[in-house]
């Protein structure tokens, strides 16, 4: 693909591209997606290698371990970067595009001097301890109350679907600090070491065998009061700023994702007459989403939230990989659904069964339109009467 990229970009990717050739084979991830712990020492050694050289955080300023660059050379390097298969993933993603972004923002000057270096360098992974049982789409119902005792909160209740909770070493946590004042308004953000008593986290098995989600118990659980972030009670504004990087970040290209020009070169080997129209349409969709990142990151990089307009990016994307996906196991007939070691026909297998549960995680398709038509049309906002009354009252 032409890439039109300015002579400064195109130097740019020249050097990635250097210096990818000579580090990513070293982290070649093929042969290790099935043993969980191998998995996770790559994608922390990974990480650190891409940090010390400045390629962990690209935009930021040189002297807090970035290169001083653009949402451009980001894009750049992220382009090439998928062009390898790596151990990356919201393994390390939680904490470099969720957890320090939202630290950054809201936390304190020690909060951000501790957490950012280690997290960056892939010595501290996260994990994102907002769902519950009945706070998913409506993410403001959570139960799990913490209450102030001393210099500490103790924290109670559960959480649900979190992703590598049993391997992380700090987690990004929503609890009701005030359940007299409305849903919204009685929440607060903490910052909870995993390894602390009073933690239970329970794999939850999945269809294909793997755990990557759990449920995670607090029975009595303590957070010193220095983990707090933000103000008591504006956890929803903290979550916020997690919630918009977490939509913006997803959309991005992964090697083992596959693309529209991998569709057409499926649909051409299998000899079948490909529905040309829908093919362009994907490709348009394709090059606008692409674009469209580029907008998100540019605000990003002038310290703006992005705004309800980012849900755009992860809804298009998702549905975007569904179909692409689809159609290239449909042009495979049979081969498609079967046990394959054809790399192309992986990639559209793993890129159905992943779009599945993309277009749920993060917010799902429907809450996401919901978003789009209210925050961002200007359409009437859905009825929502549990808005203005104290949690106490909601059922
Ligand atoms: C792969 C994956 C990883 C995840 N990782 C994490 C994680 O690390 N940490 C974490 O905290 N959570 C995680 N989640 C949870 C995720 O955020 C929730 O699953 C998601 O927010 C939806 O919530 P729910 O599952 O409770 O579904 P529900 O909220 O119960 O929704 C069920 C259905 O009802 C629809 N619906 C609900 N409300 C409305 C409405 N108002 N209008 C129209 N339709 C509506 C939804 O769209 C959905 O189709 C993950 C989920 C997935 C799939």
């Amino acid at each position: 693909m032409d890439f039109n990229d300015s002579p400064q970009e195109a130097e740019f990717r020249q050097e990635a591209r250097r210096w990818l050739q000579e580090n990513a084979p070293r982290f070649n991830n093929q042969e290790q997606t099935h043993d969980v712990k191998a998995y996770v020492a790559l994608a922390r050694e990974w990480q650190k290698c891409k940090a010390d050289k400045g390629y962990a955080a690209i935009r930021w300023p040189r002297e807090e371990g970035g290169l001083d660059g653009t949402p451009m050379q980001e894009v750049i390097f992220q382009d090439e970067e998928a062009k390898y298969p790596l151990p990356v993933g919201p393994l390390v993603t939680i904490g470099t595009q969720l957890a320090v972004p939202t630290i950054r923002k809201h936390g304190t000057a020690e909060q951000i001097e501790q957490f950012t270096r280690p997290t960056l360098h892939g010595d501290t992974l996260w994990c994102q301890l907002f769902s519950e049982p009945s706070a998913g789409s409506d993410l403001a119902n959570i139960r799990t109350r913490a209450v102030k005792d001393g210099d500490d909160w103790v924290i109670n209740g559960q959480k649900v679907w979190t992703s590598w909770a049993h391997i992380s070493d700090w987690g990004i946590l929503i609890a009701r600090t005030d359940p007299s004042l409305t849903k919204h308004k009685g929440l607060t953000y903490f910052l909870v070491d995993m390894r602390s008593a009073g933690i239970d986290v329970r794999p939850i098995r999945q269809i294909s065998g793997e755990s990557e989600f759990n449920e995670v118990f607090f029975t009595d659980l303590r957070i010193p009061d220095a983990c707090r972030i933000g103000a008591v009670g504006e956890g929803w504004k903290c979550a916020m700023t997690t919630l918009m990087n977490e939509r913006v970040s997803v959309g991005g290209e992964s090697q083992d994702l596959p693309r529209v020009e991998e569709l057409i070169q499926q649909v051409q080997r299998s000899g079948q007459h490909p529905d040309r129209h829908r093919i362009a349409q994907m490709l348009t969709q394709e090059l606008g989403l692409r674009n469209f990142r580029f907008r998100l990151l540019t605000s990003l990089s002038k310290g703006e939230t992005p705004g309800p307009i980012a849900a755009m990016s992860k809804l298009v994307y998702a549905n975007l990989l569904q179909d692409l996906s689809a159609m290239g196991l449909d042009s495979a007939g049979m081969n498609g659904v079967c046990a394959t070691t054809d790399p192309l026909l992986k990639k559209f297998q793993h890129g159905y069964t992943w779009s599945a549960a993309l277009r749920i995680a993060g917010g799902t398709d429907e809450i996401l339109r919901n978003q789009i038509a209210e925050r961002v049309l200007g359409m009437p906002g859905e009825i929502r009467v549990d808005k203005d009354i104290p949690f106490t009252q909601c059922r």
